[in-house]
């Protein structure tokens, strides 16, 4: 095929559209490298440009009953499936909640790209321009100095997005998102076996609470999908595990309702927890009541059998 402009491969993406979100979903949220070469190869087109032609397609995982607004978000990773590996996300809103919980194309995006393993996040894609909330949520990464935004085409450096920024060092953390050290932890009753939520508690970055938090929605069909916490310098910004975990159903592919969802399982951190009141918000901003267990966990002493590798 001969070279198109970025109107042509806008829409010749949009005519792929139904193979190309069976794809991300099928990978929750994920279009792998070597679905991106191909599509590069198919349309002669730029890295880039693709990366500009596939925002429509992740704006369509939006969920905006209140704004209607439809924001798409693609995060580019380095590290885990090399340079071109994209992670998509969209914006996400809840009905007869605060406006605060919203969770923006932008933590999406990123959250997925965490939630598999990225620790270098290179280009974030975004349909609209950063929110200041989203632009806080950004700067918690280590190199986010590092990062570029394409916007409009543009790209455009983070820095100018976010000049003379509060970041984790100026509250002492010199940890960051996407790297932040791995706890070591342990459910508090022994009986109750879900390695997987252990992990992910493990992996959440709370350098200001403490309270490592993880969440699983388990599906009537069998099938799970996890969530970690991550917080913000500015506090506010922070991502929910249970926000996290309902994005990963969304970029899945699968609905938030009682045909498709058995049971919500909240794990943090005994005597630390802090994420019970926004799950039950966040719950009961669905019309049908969906069954919440808590999972208490505790850092794990050194021959603690429950733990993972
Ligand atoms: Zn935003």
């Amino acid at each position: 095929m001969s070279q198109l402009n970025s109107q042509s491969l806008t829409v010749a993406i949009l005519e792929q559209q139904d193979e190309l979100i069976s794809t991300i979903t099928q990978q929750r949220g994920v279009l792998p490298r070597v679905d991106v070469e191909r599509l590069m190869q198919q349309y002669q087109c730029t890295f880039l440009q693709l990366l500009e032609a596939l925002l429509p397609i992740a704006a369509t995982f939006a969920k905006p009953p209140i704004s209607e607004f439809y924001v798409g978000a693609i995060a580019v990773g380095e590290q885990i499936n090399g340079f071109g590996a994209l992670y998509f996300g969209a914006n996400l809103e809840f009905n007869h909640q605060a406006l605060s919980l919203v969770v923006h194309a932008e933590q999406a995006a990123l959250n997925t790209a965490w939630l598999n393993g990225e620790k270098t996040i290179s280009v974030l894609a975004i349909t609209d321009a950063p929110c200041g909330y989203c632009r806080q949520f950004i700067n918690e990464l280590n190199q986010s100095s590092d990062i570029t935004i394409l916007l409009g085409g543009e790209l455009i450096a983070f820095t100018e997005f976010l000049p003379r920024s509060f970041g984790p060092t100026d509250l002492g953390n010199h940890e960051s998102f996407l790297n932040s050290r791995v706890a070591r932890l342990c459910v508090v009753d022994t009986e109750f076996k879900v390695p997987q939520l252990v992990s992910h508690a493990e992996q959440s970055y709370v350098p200001y609470t403490k309270n490592y938090a993880s969440c699983m929605i388990v599906c009537q069909d069998g099938s799970k999908y996890y969530g970690r916490y991550a917080e913000n310098a500015a506090y506010s910004p922070s991502l929910s595990p249970l926000q996290s975990a309902i994005s990963q159903l969304i970029l899945s592919g699968q609905s938030f309702d009682s045909e498709t969802i058995k049971a919500v399982y909240l794990a943090q951190m005994k005597g630390a927890e802090n994420q019970t009141g926004v799950a039950k918000a966040v719950l009961d901003s669905f019309d049908f009541n969906v069954p919440l267990y808590f999972v208490a966990l505790e850092t794990a002493q050194k021959n603690d059998v429950n733990q993972v590798a």
